[in-house]
């Protein structure tokens, strides 16, 4: 059922007066994302010639056509569907809006869709490969041909992996988003070398799924929940939070509650029915209370847990000799949780025992229709995070609530893989420079580790890949990564991959210019609602231009400058490490239909929408093929209602030989879980050894953490345990988004920019007073490794004891580098004073400047913010190799000559708070020698003989 607007008197008439368009009189046109209302969009019959007035003629009615091209937005992950409107005489882009044919945006984008157009016209954008002319970080460079770009890296490559120095050739990605492209590229090279960000963005919550049930995201059905349980600010940023926030928004319009645990009053807490100001780090707690409360009033939903969660298996490990019988896990369970009062909960959160019991009671009459989100927040915060997930997972467990209407389920039900044209063989190799024997279960690459990683002298990286990346900024320790990336014995050659000058870019050998969203392609599929879909990113002008009917053969020839898109850049780069074939890496890019030719992109995308279910009827009942169906919708929806996936039938082929246990039902073939048998049916359930969702994880007792084994709490190294408030210590939350800017890349947006410049620091009006802090004071942050100056914000909004800090905000140039992102970085000045102590002062601020665009000469804000990630310490969980983000900070006012902006770090600091964390792990090898579980996934799996140290 679709909400139905009522207009009001001031909207109907203005329809009248057609002030605004008539929203309400008609049905929505044929074709549009289910449940997309009606958004005002030309009907796709006209997108290749589309007349409107030219609002900049205004007041002379002076008429335009344009063209309208589809792409999906790169702002951020949910890859919201975007329409690029591009004028047919210049052949520019004129603006973006959402495209209502994409299935989760729905034609709806947040501020960052729309401003694309701001990055693509930036005056100061990278337009032509640059390679450094001097030192490294010197901030010389010159403008060389991509022909001399490729040649040089293929050829080092070539040598790397003759040579078996395969694991010296290293791909770490910022901001990711082509569905399954590097996987073929990485497996072609046979090189283990995927390097992400997720360590310092979601791998907390992800383990904590995980454990549960294998996959490692949660997918909300929103729309149909009844209760909706947030450990995030997701109505107005994070993951996906667009398509999520509209699907929220529909389910509260139809009477859905909205509870949400946050110590920061963000637009979402001001939104929600309850907001429950947790103490940071103590979700888990609340969490298990509120378990304890649907245990003991019998809100659980019986038939689910006796069906799906391997409780037999607890009963046996933890009761033996007590009869296997769901009451006794019952009571097992209560005995388990019995000192998780909501009193015991109030006193470590704050948050009151009767909200815990009232919000836990209305879970339990939610039931199947209670959906919940964490994506990183505190789950990527705290020691322990991962608990987060694992026991906010526990409520849906509990009430039966994974999978169903209105409930939450896995993220891979929901997300499309496409299969490329060739498919090679896993990788031979394991890259212990990402993911090292200490951390066996770490859900992802310790990639901020890399720089004390090559400090030990662990090894080196002789090709090292940096895509739209920025860790110098937004990783903890960042100067420890200007030690790393400056050193040549460390790092033979840094090539970045990024749309925009950086400050990791600043200390590259090449600075590669790639495009942004309408400037590059992309498949794209994410678990946004209880549907599956895949967005297709292309860029617009290319497509718009061969409708002109002009010849362009490849990307870079419709984009500005010499921008270049990376698949085109990876395919041409691994022809040329192998260009004669003799390697056995050119294969892979030979293309389907054109034996010993390579691939165009053209190609590579037809063969995999030729596979898409569905696609080719869709695309054949418009008459065209399914490239030209993507081509001109951008998007299509796979499926639309995916619940209870884990009850799908076992294949018929894998039932043959197959073995079943009594007691619980899993079915083995060969030694390996196929699938489980619930009430005499066989389905394939979820991924984990039991096949069901583990409350109890045999895994975490085999790999040496016994005392993790159920869903618990853990005390976050924050912990209010170990503040002194007398001396001014604080826990600093620094990671909440600000909703209109992007990590590293709103820095070359003018609208951004101007409506987000500073990021003060949040502190509680008690807590102001008891400092003698006021509102716009300068204070000193001091944290393990150094401090930063900022000014501090007095509010309400916040819990007293917590101060928090945006980390979007504080980007830098120096003196010596180029004139870049001028919209939002200071230009600093860096000086070393002595070993590893590190000085940063700004020395000009946000400045208007004279440009083509005349909006450079009318910049009116003058803050660019302070960076504060640079001066936190590396905190890597020894369990899930999160980095956890909360900091113990010490408040005081500034002192005498400090400066707004100022930072200092000592980097030796760091390097010993790195070996403090290192020293809390239990490393490999686990049973048998493996270095990680063989059932838990790892990105880009390697080959399975890699997972046995003494093999790999
Ligand atoms: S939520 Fe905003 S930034 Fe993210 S993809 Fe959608 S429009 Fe782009």
């Amino acid at each position: 059922m679709s909400y139905k607007h009522k207009p009001s008197v001031i909207e109907t008439v203005a329809e009248k007066l057609k002030i605004i368009p008539d929203l309400h009189g008609s049905e929505p046109a044929k074709g549009f994302a289910t449940g997309s209302g009606q958004i005002a969009c030309p009907p796709p019959e006209h997108w290749d010639h589309w007349v409107e007035l030219d609002s900049k003629s205004w007041p002379e009615r002076k008429e335009k056509a344009y063209m309208l091209v589809p792409t999906a937005c790169f702002n951020c992950e949910a890859g919201c569907g975007l329409l690029a409107y591009v004028d047919k005489e210049t052949m520019t882009m004129r603006k973006l809006v959402g495209n209502p044919f994409h299935p989760a945006s729905r034609g709806r984008n947040c501020a960052k869709g729309p401003a694309t157009l701001n990055q693509i016209e930036d005056q100061d954008r990278v337009l032509y490969p640059m390679k450094r002319a001097g030192a490294r970080g010197a901030g010389k460079w010159e403008r060389v041909s991509w022909d001399s770009v490729l040649d040089d890296i293929s050829s080092r490559m070539r040598k790397a992996i003759k040579e078996g120095r395969n694991n010296e050739i290293s791909y770490h990605v910022g901001r990711p988003g082509h569905e399954g492209f590097m996987e073929w590229v990485l497996r072609a090279w046979n090189v283990d070398g995927h390097n992400s960000h997720t360590n310092i963005c979601s791998s907390g919550a992800r383990f904590g799924y995980a454990l549960w049930e294998g996959f490692d995201r949660p997918s909300p059905d929103h729309a149909n929940a009844r209760f909706i349980l947030l450990i995030s600010a997701h109505l107005e940023s994070g993951h996906y939070f667009n398509p999520h926030s509209q699907r929220i928004i529909e389910a509260r319009m139809k009477g859905a509650k909205l509870a949400v645990l946050d110590p920061r009053l963000s637009n979402t807490a001001s939104m929600s029915d309850y907001w429950m100001t947790s103490y940071p780090g103590t979700e888990p707690a609340v969490m298990l209370a509120m378990a304890r409360v649907i245990i003991d009033e019998g809100l659980y939903n019986r038939d689910y847990l006796e069906n799906w969660v391997n409780w037999q298996e607890y009963l046996q490990a933890e009761y033996p000799g007590t009869p296997v019988l769901f009451e006794n896990f019952i009571e097992a369970l209560k005995k388990e949780y019995a000192s998780y009062t909501p009193e015991f909960a109030e006193k470590e959160s704050g948050v009151p025992a009767a909200t815990i019991i009232e919000v836990a009671r209305k879970i339990g009459e939610a039931g199947t229709q209670f959906s919940t989100h964490v994506w990183r927040s505190a789950s990527s915060a705290n020691l322990g995070g991962w608990e987060v997930s694992r026991t906010l997972h526990f409520l849906n467990v509990l009430t039966g609530s994974v999978g169903t209407v209105g409930g939450t389920a896995p993220s891979a039900w929901n997300k499309f893989k496409p299969h490329t044209h060739a498919e090679p063989k896993p990788q031979t190799h394991w890259n212990e420079l990402h993911l090292p024997n200490e951390y066996p279960l770490a859900h992802f690459e310790m990639s901020f580790l890399l720089p004390h990683f090559l400090k030990e002298g662990r090894g080196k990286l002789d090709v090292y890949f940096t895509r739209v990346f920025n860790p110098v900024w937004t990783y903890p320790d960042g100067f420890s990564w200007i030690e790393a990336l400056e050193d040549e014995s460390k790092i033979g050659l840094h090539a970045a991959l990024t749309p925009t000058w950086s400050e990791t870019a600043y200390f590259a050998d090449y600075v590669l210019p790639m495009g942004h969203s309408p400037e590059r392609h992309d498949i794209i599929s994410y678990e946004t609602h209880a549907g599956k879909w895949i967005a297709f990113r292309q860029p617009v002008l290319r497509v718009a231009r061969k409708k002109m009917g002009e010849k362009i053969d490849y990307t870079w020839q419709a984009n500005v400058g010499e921008v270049w898109e990376e698949d085109e850049f990876w395919i041409e780069l691994t022809w040329r490490i192998d260009p004669d074939g003799s390697m056995g890496i050119r294969q892979y890019c030979e293309s389907p239909y054109r034996p010993g030719q390579k691939i165009t992109i053209d190609e590579y995308y037809r063969y995999i929408f030729e596979r898409v279910p569905k696609l080719p009827e869709a695309a054949a009942a418009e008459g065209l093929d399914p490239l030209q169906y993507m081509q001109k919708y951008g998007a299509f929806e796979v499926e639309s209602k995916v619940y209870d996936v884990n009850e799908k039938p076992v294949a018929p082929s894998d039932l043959e030989g197959v073995s079943v246990d009594p007691a619980t039902g899993l079915m083995k073939k060969n030694g390996k879980a196929v699938g489980v048998e619930v009430n005499g049916k066989s389905c394939t359930g979820f991924p984990t050894p039991s096949r069901k969702q583990e409350f109890y994880s045999q895994t975490m007792v085999d790999w040496k953490w016994p005392e993790y084994r159920l869903p618990g709490y853990i005390k976050s190294h924050i912990h209010e345990e170990t503040m002194d408030h007398g001396k001014g210590e604080f826990v600093l939350v620094p990671t909440f988004r600000l909703p209109v800017l992007i990590h590293s890349r709103s820095g070359n947006s003018k609208w951004l920019a101007e409506i987000a410049n500073r990021n003060p620091v949040w502190i509680s009006a008690t807590d102001g007073a008891a400092l003698g802090i006021q509102n716009g004071d300068l204070i000193r942050v001091n944290t393990d490794i150094g401090y930063f100056i900022n000014r501090a914000w007095v509010t309400e909004g916040i819990r007293p004891g917590v101060v928090a800090c945006s980390h979007h905000i504080g980007r830098w140039r120096r003196e010596q580098d180029p004139s870049c992102n001028r919209w939002s970085t200071n230009k600093v000045n860096i000086s070393r004073e002595g070993k590893g102590k590190w000085k940063l002062r700004v020395e000009e601020s946000i400045m208007p400047f004279e440009s083509e665009d005349p909006d450079t000469s009318r910049i009116f804000w003058s803050d660019g913010g302070v960076h504060q990630n640079i001066t936190f310490p590396v905190h890597p969980d020894p369990i899930s190799g999160m980095h956890c983000w909360h900091q113990k900070v010490r408040i005081e006012k500034a002192h005498e000559g400090d400066l707004y902006g100022d930072v200092f770090v000592d980097t030796e600091r760091s390097f010993q708070i790195y070996k403090e964390w290192l020293s809390m792990t239990r490393p490999a090898p686990g049973p048998g020698g493996l270095r990680r579980p063989l059932w838990m996934n790892r990105p880009f799996r390697p080959d399975e003989s890699t997972f046995y140290i003494n093999k790999g």
